[in-house]
């Protein structure tokens, strides 16, 4: 089959024929229909020092996706062949103390589907059931192929009540975009989208922010007055990962406040402890999904009217990858979709 490698440490993937993967009797065969690219993917293929330092070649990148079921393990009941599905993209242990309490975000074990096995970017792949998702017939393909990351969204926009309250989401990335929506979906009054690039933000309008910000020209402080508010962000969404953002919009969050934060920073990031005893404030860090509760929460927003569409900019064939990475890397983009079907 084919499939995008990294074949060598080194900077670079290939399109390479490799053969298709085994697969053992809990496990499901997947014929890969679309491919969501992710920043992650980015960094494995520019082997950035944290791909250095991850990445075990030859591996096949990706875990944005979604397909066909093409093939069961004899224990596997509840699915079928021609199923609709995608993935969720950490493998859990199933046996450390968080997963035996239900608890599967928390597995220390976690084990990244084309990080640490291989993924997605493929004419298949293999995965546990207990980590396959069955869509609903009908569901838009595109949409579909991008839950991985819609979840990231969804649990991170929904760490904390979000109803009537003035939400800031710091830098309208893909994620950050589908959490605009998400935070506005679930009824925040404003959702402010703070964000230096200029597609993105007028991206982030249309996928349900009420107001954009370029952190560049106008300071946050200025937002809240142009706004008419008083009492400071009552919960941050922090997308960035960048040090300046989130201190600055640690220094403009309401008494009380809360702040979830997905944004990897590439260093350390100092910030101010005494605002944050002072002000009460909440800080989150929040890793992937909150496994499988967040999925069916997905499933029943977009069944309730939540449109993320808008977010997918680009859409190349996978022959094409290279073309691909390079719209998701421009910052032009939304998301980018590549087709291994045509
Ligand atoms: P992205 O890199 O496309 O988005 C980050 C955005 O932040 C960019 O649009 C960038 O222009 C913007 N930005 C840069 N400086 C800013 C500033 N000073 N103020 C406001 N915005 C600024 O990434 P993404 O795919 O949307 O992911 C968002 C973040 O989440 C990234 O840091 C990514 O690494 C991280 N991530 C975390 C998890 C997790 O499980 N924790 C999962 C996926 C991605
Ligand atoms: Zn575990």
């Amino acid at each position: 089959m084919k499939a995008l490698v990294k074949t060598a440490p080194g900077p670079g993937l290939e399109l390479c024929d490799v053969p298709e993967p085994t697969m053992g009797i809990d496990d499901v065969r997947i014929r890969v229909r679309r491919t969501g690219i992710c920043g992650t993917d980015l960094h494995i293929a520019s082997w950035d020092p944290w791909a250095a330092r991850t990445i075990k070649p030859p591996l096949i990148v990706g875990h944005e996706f979604v397909g066909e079921v093409l093939e069961i393990g004899s224990n596997v009941h509840d699915l079928q062949p021609g199923d609709v599905v995608s993935g969720e993209g950490h493998v859990v242990c199933g046996r450390c103390r968080h997963c035996r309490a239900g608890r599967y975000n928390l597995c220390a074990n976690t084990v990244g589907l084309g990080v640490n096995r291989d993924g997605a970017f493929a004419e298949q792949v293999v995965l546990p059931v207990t980590n396959v998702w069955h869509h609903w017939p009908g569901i838009d393909e595109e949409v579909a192929a991008i839950f991985d990351p819609f979840g990231n969204a969804v649990h991170t926009a929904l760490s904390f009540p979000v109803l009537g309250e003035d939400v800031l989401v710091v830098g309208a990335g893909p994620i950050g975009l589908m959490a605009a929506a998400v935070a506005r979906h679930a009824g925040a009054r404003f959702v402010v989208a703070s964000e230096p690039n200029a597609f993105r933000r007028e991206l982030a309008l249309r996928m349900g922010a009420t107001h954009i910000v370029d952190p560049t020209k106008e300071p946050l402080g200025d937002v809240q007055r142009r706004l008419g508010m008083v009492e400071g962000f009552d919960v941050v969404l922090e997308m960035s990962g960048n040090p300046a953002a989130l201190r600055d919009a640690l220094a403009n969050m309401a008494h009380g406040g809360s702040m979830a934060i997905l944004g990897i920073p590439t260093d350390e990031i100092p910030i101010d402890v005494g605002t944050v005893v002072f002000n009460q404030l909440t800080l989150r860090g929040i890793y992937g999904r909150e496994m499988f509760e967040t999925w069916y929460k997905m499933a029943v927003m977009l069944q309730s009217g939540l449109d993320i569409s808008p977010v997918i900019t680009h859409r190349f064939s996978y022959r094409d990858h290279e073309a691909a990475f390079a719209a998701a890397r421009s910052g032009d983009s939304g998301k980018v979709i590549m087709s291994w079907v045509d």
